[in-house]
């Protein structure tokens, strides 16, 4: 038997217990926990419809931490799966050690009032969880996670040495809204406004936001413009593989979209600084989600597919190789699956894989670990079983830019 505690009944975390429900064998008991139990019982209930499968459902504040504790403590499960916030890592992960149990995560720790995420917060926690005999695995979902792994794969078979890492994010599904995120807005916006950031021969070098960019012919989906911008697991590859030389990260924008942030921005509806409003103190950032549309609904109505890959340069055998690894996830078909979209789905289904790789034992360790330090192999197959088939390709030559 079991036991596995999902806290966040986002976007993310419906997916993820979709696909957990879907594998009885390896997930025999799912509790999921939020804030509000309601979005929980909404969940549960697709889920039951869906696969007939029961989920026990809790509430939580995961910013408290002696009410996670006691949650950890009634549920005893095997792992915890964060996809609440990166506000809550470090919260959850401290229930973990109290009670003992493994945890698993999709983004590293952010602070609330200061937008700059890293990893040094959790690493910090490895002797900890060492000690203790548990596992904490960061970053299992797409990117970070399935970009992180695609790199240990193309380490293990593919190069004697990587000397640049490009990862392309690509969404080119359609919503029909003007203005809308695919995942949490809050999360979403300060990470796209802060400065771009790449590793570049052993240092960061820093650019302004959305500052670079360039135009890139997308499998399957066509020619987008994609741009340059700092992502959390640049940081933890750069620090498990230094013979990386430079490792940039690029997503794409439409016009529409740049141009609403661009006013959003100006106008101060971005910011994360508090502002008195009617004798409320409100942080601007946090009403702008209030009245966005929900990225967990926007499932009805996309159109199109990603396509989220590396492309990888570097040497085998004495000559230089180019590799591009990527996934093709289609919007309606993830919808169709499990009722969201496909963002949430291609965090979802990784978070699911290592939470399986875990309970299954195939992934094992006492500490803090990032997810390209684990064996790829069963974690690329598990893609492949589980909706999200990669691709890889031999190209003629590195990137152009
Ligand atoms: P959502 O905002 O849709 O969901 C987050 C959920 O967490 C909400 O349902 C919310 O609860 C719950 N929550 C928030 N605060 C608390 C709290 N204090 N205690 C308990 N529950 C809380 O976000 P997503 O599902 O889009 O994203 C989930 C996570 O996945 C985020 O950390 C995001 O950064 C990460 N992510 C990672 C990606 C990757 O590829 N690695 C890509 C996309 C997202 P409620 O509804 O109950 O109020």
């Amino acid at each position: 038997m079991t036991k596995v505690l999902v806290i966040g009944a986002g976007g993310v975390g419906s997916v993820a217990v979709h696909k957990m429900a879907m594998l009885p064998e390896v997930f025999s008991h799912i509790t999921l926990a939020s804030r509000r139990i309601s979005s929980c019982e909404q969940i549960a209930r697709q889920v039951e419809q869906k696969f007939s499968a029961k989920i026990e459902v809790a509430q939580v504040n995961a910013d408290d931490l002696e009410q996670t504790i006691r949650l950890l403590d009634l549920v005893k499960p095997s792992l915890v799966v964060n996809l609440a916030l990166p506000y809550q890592d470090l919260i959850i992960m401290e229930a973990c050690l109290k009670v003992g149990v493994n945890y698993l995560d999709t983004a590293n720790y952010e602070p609330r009032d200061e937008a700059k995420f890293q990893y040094s917060w959790q690493w910090e926690y490895h002797d900890r969880f060492k000690e203790a005999g548990l596992l904490a695995l960061l970053g299992s979902g797409f990117d970070p996670g399935v970009t992180n792994v695609f790199t240990a794969w193309a380490k293990k078979y593919h190069f004697d040495q990587i000397n640049t890492l490009d990862i392309l994010d690509c969404n080119g599904g359609d919503h029909g809204h003007p203005f809308a995120t695919n995942f949490n807005p809050e999360i979403n916006i300060r990470e796209i406004t802060a400065p771009a950031r790449f590793w570049e021969n052993g240092d960061w070098q820093e650019r302004p936001a959305l500052s670079d960019k360039q135009s890139f012919d997308f499998p399957e989906v066509g020619e987008r413009n994609m741009y340059l911008m700092y992502h959390e697991e640049l940081e933890s590859l750069v620090h498990h593989l230094p013979e990386i030389k430079r490792a940039r990260f690029w997503m794409t924008f439409g016009d529409s979209y740049l141009k609403h942030l661009e006013v959003l921005q100006n106008v101060g509806m971005t910011s994360i600084e508090p502002v008195k409003y009617d004798g409320h103190e409100i942080i601007p950032l946090q009403f702008l989600k209030a009245v966005l549309p929900n990225p967990g609904d926007l499932g009805k109505t996309t159109k199109g597919k990603t396509c989220i890959g590396n492309i990888i340069s570097g040497v085998k055998d004495g000559r230089p190789k180019n590799l591009y690894i990527y996934n093709i996830c289609d919007h309606e078909n993830a919808f169709s699956e499990v009722g969201s979209q496909a963002v949430s789905y291609t965090t979802g289904v990784p978070a699911m894989i290592g939470s399986a790789l875990i309970l299954k034992k195939e992934w094992q360790g006492a500490g803090v670990f990032n997810i390209e330090q684990m064996n790829p192999d069963p974690f690329m197959e598990m893609l492949n079983q589980n909706g999200l088939p990669w691709i890889e390709k031999e190209l003629d030559g590195p990137l152009s830019f």
